[in-house]
């Protein structure tokens, strides 16, 4: 049988291990809605221009994928996709094809 001190001492190892758990389950919930947040941040700016804030159109030019800006020309596009460029005796043509484009969605955004 308890006496009245083991039950006292029972009940305060039990808050102690509940109080505990829920330490645990609060860190849990602010580790997940703090994941959370940094994942609704970076996907509210995923395709979004960094130098004017607008959508970026997703763009394949001779294989080559990069993004680009409709309002105010700038394209958005991975080292490799520059080396490939560099590397590519066409990346002339490829970068004077990417601005006539450009020019073309702009005109025609203009004229809608
Ligand atoms: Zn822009």
């Amino acid at each position: 049988m308890y006496t009245e001190g083991l039950l006292h001492e029972h009940s305060r190892l039990e808050d102690e291990y509940f109080y505990k758990k829920d330490r645990e389950l609060i860190e849990k919930i602010k580790e997940s809605e703090k994941q959370k947040q940094e994942l609704l941040e970076r996907t509210a700016h995923y395709h979004k221009c960094s130098k004017c804030g607008q959508h970026m159109e997703e763009k394949v030019f001779d294989e080559l994928a990069f993004l680009a800006c409709n309002n105010c020309d700038s394209v958005h596009m991975s080292l490799s996709t520059l080396e490939k460029i560099q590397g590519n005796h066409k990346g002339k043509v490829f970068l004077s094809e990417i601005s006539e484009a450009m020019q073309a969605a702009k005109a025609l955004k203009e004229s809608a």
